[in-house]
């Protein structure tokens, strides 16, 4: 008799997960000093504390040691560009010359499908070095870059989540839609959506390179298919804004364009945000939309500052994005970083808590992707990271002298990258090492 033997795998750290926002639940943390999480076919089986759980492993398996070590959800980054990877840290004054400047010339390039994969492939190094498992990911006008893409993360059986641009107008002409032509997208939501471990989002680039036309057939596609995603920017910067008034005269505001044209749902993530009112926020909220807050770009692009404060008195669902190329790192711990200074810069606080939360639950919860990823509850994929305390002489001295775990993550938080992240692992096998 022969019947396939299910992969049975332990790991021995501090494990840190959430059930809850710790901004609105004081008990919405699962802390284990020693920890054990079990591992079965790609799921979670147990996680908890060692001394309860290691007496429920078979004879003979002995968990993977990384005491010392803390084991968290894997990160999931809701906002970037893979094909910006080779122009990140491009020098422009501001978002609308950046893009002129550079971004048009380099997504020009991947109608390329050897090119689109080669980048593809570099940009999931980096992402894993990093310790992110789930990324919402815009790829460019290109069908080849969407296929070379999802090709790419499949071979690693990584959860992605990743769409076509559309863009029809105030772009050059090697980048432009068919204006009233989404058969492309239509196609590839046939191709690649729930294949795998793969999700199709609707992705048009921002309200200033659409026509009506375009946002309103936008709106006709997501309804067809409302269990994909939607991703786009709004509010990033001021010219920005301004600029979306002229063209769209008749909404209420930059956010309103969408709203209009039924873009704002759950499973909607909407980049930036930083110029939101007090109404649009609630529109946010009453649609079960979320935000993506980027805060190395909105600095590095000198956009603006997110208000963590408004959008918490409007309970609106919040995630962090790297948005590389504008966006400075791969890293959502150099994004809690940034973040941090934001919430500083706007008179707020974020716990180091807080923003763990926002890279692991937080996203799954804002993508509607929590009852598969983001947790250690039973049943989930096994998506997951170890840090090091120890990564580097600096972290190895200051995490030596922590008062309790808030102070530790403050530390991961503010001192840590690539180098901190010592193993990511994704549907329970090892996909990089440091
Ligand atoms: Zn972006």
């Amino acid at each position: 008799m022969s019947t396939a033997t299910p992969t049975l795998q332990a790991y021995r750290a501090s494990l840190l997960h959430f059930r809850a926002d710790p901004a609105f639940d004081d008990a919405a943390a699962l802390w284990h000093e020693d920890g054990l999480l079990v591992v079965e076919d790609g799921r979670v089986k147990a996680a908890g504390d060692h001394a309860a759980l290691v007496s429920t492993l078979p004879p003979g398996l002995a968990p993977v040691d990384y005491r010392g070590k803390v084991i968290v959800p894997g990160f999931i980054d809701t906002h970037l560009h893979y094909p910006q990877t080779d122009m990140i840290a491009s020098p422009a004054p501001g978002l609308l010359p950046w893009l002129e400047t550079y971004t048009f010339p380099t997504e020009r390039q991947f109608g390329d499908p050897l090119h689109a994969r080669a980048t593809a492939e570099f940009f999931l190094d980096e992402l894993l070095r990093c310790g992110t498992t789930t990324a919402m990911v815009y790829c460019t006008v290109h069908p080849e870059s969407v296929d070379a893409f999802f090709e790419a993360s499949a071979a690693r059986n990584l959860r992605m989540v990743a769409g076509k641009v559309l863009m029809d107008r105030n772009c050059p002409d090697f980048l432009r839609d068919v204006e009233g032509d989404l058969g492309q997208s239509e196609a590839l939501i046939g191709k690649w959506h729930k294949r795998g471990r793969a999700l199709y989002a609707i992705t048009p680039r921002f309200a200033p390179t659409s026509t009506d036309i375009q946002l309103r057939l936008t709106g006709e596609l997501a309804a067809r298919h409302p269990d994909t995603f939607i991703q786009t920017h709004v509010s990033e910067n001021q010219d920005e804004c301004r600029w979306v008034g002229e063209l769209f005269p008749q909404a209420r505001s930059y956010l309103d364009v969408y709203d209009q044209v039924g873009l704002m749902r759950p499973r909607a993530l909407f980049g930036h945000c930083i110029w939101l009112d007090d109404d649009d926020f609630a529109r946010m909220t009453a649609t079960g939309s979320a935000a993506a807050v980027c805060p190395t770009s909105n600095l590095f692009l000198g956009s603006g500052l997110f208000d963590f404060a408004r959008a918490d008195a409007a309970k609106t669902l919040l995630s962090l994005g790297t948005d590389v190329g504008a966006g400075t790192s791969f890293s959502l711990l150099q994004t809690m970083n940034e973040a941090y200074k934001v919430a500083r810069l706007k008179g707020s606080y974020l716990p180091a808590l807080r923003m763990f939360y926002l890279a692991t639950l937080g996203a799954a919860r804002s993508m509607r992707l929590d009852d598969t990823i983001g947790g250690f509850a039973p049943g989930l994929e096994a998506d997951f990271v170890v840090l090091d305390p120890q990564a580097t002489p600096l972290l190895a001295r200051r995490t030596g002298n922590c008062d309790g775990l808030e102070e530790l993550l403050f530390a991961l938080a503010l001192l840590g990258d690539d180098r901190t992240v010592m193993a990511t692992y994704s549907a329970g096998q090892e996909v990089h090492r440091r």
